[in-house]
């Protein structure tokens, strides 16, 4: 991985115009390290190769924030919340590069929750918090709901149950990022009905190919234009049993 990234500043420079500073590639190299640590005890992801790690990793997570690396982005510090972070994915990445946000890291399975906490001490990511719980709970709570400019989720579920899970949390203006792989027209119609009922509209799906394996991926975003209604998010289950 340390061999890997001098290569690699260039490929970021041309598919994100950035590049992770001095004390950020360190941060990355380090992150790696903790993850391969911590694969021995928790069955944290299957990417360990360096180069895989480095693209589904690394490079996709920072690829649905594009629009926060680009000199337009307006939001001095934004308040970010990455839901059923996992290992720290897309939510880790995304704290090292964009270090003037605030940003919690949610996941309901404490052991990953621990992991993620000892991995933000030995980085000094100050900006981070972690909350246990699940996604339908904290979006009724008056300390989360209606409090994130961004929020982030990347594999917990289809389209619709994240945007009943992310919607609620957003303050109107806020940006959902869904990121998937596939994606088809039918997902965009069942995602658009879910998301008038939640105040939202689609504001963009972008399809891009990853630099390395040359593998299609989407990210989806959400604009949060009116009230979530407060029947939402059902009751915990509920989002993933009748998604809406
Ligand atoms: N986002 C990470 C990634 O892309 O590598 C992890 C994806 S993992 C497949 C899904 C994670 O979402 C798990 O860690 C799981 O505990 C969490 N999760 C699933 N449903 C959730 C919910 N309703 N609220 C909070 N966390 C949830």
């Amino acid at each position: 991985m340390t061999n890997l990234l001098p290569e690699m500043a260039e490929i970021w420079q041309q598919t994100l115009n950035w590049q992770p500073n001095v004390q950020q590639q360190a941060q990355f190299q380090r992150l790696y390290e903790l993850i391969l640590e911590g694969n021995r005890q928790l069955n944290l992801t299957r990417i360990t190769d360096p180069q895989e790690f480095w693209e589904k990793h690394l490079w996709d997570s920072l690829r649905g924030i594009a629009p926060l690396l680009s000199a337009n982005f307006s939001l001095a510090s934004p308040a970010i919340i990455d839901i059923g972070t996992g290992a720290g994915f897309p939510g880790i990445p995304v704290t090292i590069t964009v270090p003037n946000c605030t940003i919690n890291l949610l996941d309901s399975t404490r052991k990953k929750i621990s992991f993620i906490n000892n991995i933000l001490t030995e980085l000094a990511l100050a900006n981070a918090k972690t909350v246990v719980a699940r996604a339908e709970e904290i979006g009724h709570h008056p300390q989360h709901r209606l409090a994130y400019d961004i929020a982030l989720i990347r594999a917990v579920g289809p389209a619709s149950v994240c945007a009943e899970y992310t919607l609620p949390l957003l303050k109107q203006g806020g940006l959902a990022i869904i990121y998937r792989g596939n994606w088809t027209e039918d997902e965009t119609t069942t995602l658009q009905n879910a998301v008038n009922q939640l105040g939202g509209v689609v504001e963009s799906i972008e399809q891009f190919t990853t630099p390395l394996s040359y593998s299609i991926r989407h990210c989806v975003y959400l604009r949060k234009l009116a009230t979530t209604p407060a029947n939402f998010p059902r009751a915990v289950g509920i989002p993933t049993q009748k998604p809406l």
